[in-house]
């Protein structure tokens, strides 16, 4: 698809020349979830992990407790459902939640286009037409059409977008 394929550019731009970590308190977990205390209950014993092994973007990481994260270093999720039909223990279950629990969010003091400078980076892999620019600057995340897919963070020059967990429910820890 044309539209990957400009993703992958992107992508690859970026993290050549970044590469650091991000903090995640809560981490931010793989999509077609409707009930968070899963992760604590029946990851931990899933052996195999097979959703981290079937995500072609990589992005799915295991956690020392051996549940399932994300990650949006270098790229985001395609909502392919990998995953979900991998995910024989029904964690990942629910086909119609094509989005990732969590809130993504320019910071604009260290935003480019905040600060007079021509920067677009991170418009051109959303194909949500989440992110929204008033004239050439200023651009802000409907978060009504931002889906957390995350594809925005790792191509920013200036690491000015963050993804956050949605509040815990009952089985996330803070
Ligand atoms: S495949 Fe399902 S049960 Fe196994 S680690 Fe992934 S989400 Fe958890
Ligand atoms: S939906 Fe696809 S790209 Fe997204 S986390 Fe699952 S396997 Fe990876
Ligand atoms: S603004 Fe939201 S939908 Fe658009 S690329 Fe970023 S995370 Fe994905």
């Amino acid at each position: 698809m044309v539209d990957e394929g400009r993703r992958g550019i992107f992508a690859s731009l970026s993290s050549a020349i970044k590469g650091e970590k991000r903090d995640r308190k809560i981490p931010v977990r793989p999509p077609y979830n409707d009930d968070p205390d899963l992760f604590h209950r029946l990851c931990p014993e899933c052996e195999e992990k097979p959703c981290a092994r079937v995500c072609e973007e990589e992005i799915i990481l295991i956690e020392d407790d051996g549940t399932p994260s994300l990650t949006f270093e270098k790229k985001g999720c395609t909502f392919c459902d990998a995953c979900l039909e991998a995910c024989e223990p029904g964690v990942l279950s629910d086909k119609r939640l094509h989005y990732v629990n969590a809130e993504v969010e320019i910071d604009v003091l260290k935003c480019m286009a905040w600060h007079q400078s021509i920067c677009s980076s991170c418009k051109d892999p959303c194909l949500d037409d989440a992110i929204r620019f008033l004239g050439l600057f200023r651009p802000e995340i409907s978060q009504e059409s931002c889906t957390a897919c995350g594809w925005c963070i790792p191509v920013c020059p200036t690491d000015a977008i963050t993804i956050v967990s949605k509040p815990a429910t009952k089985g996330e820890v803070e």
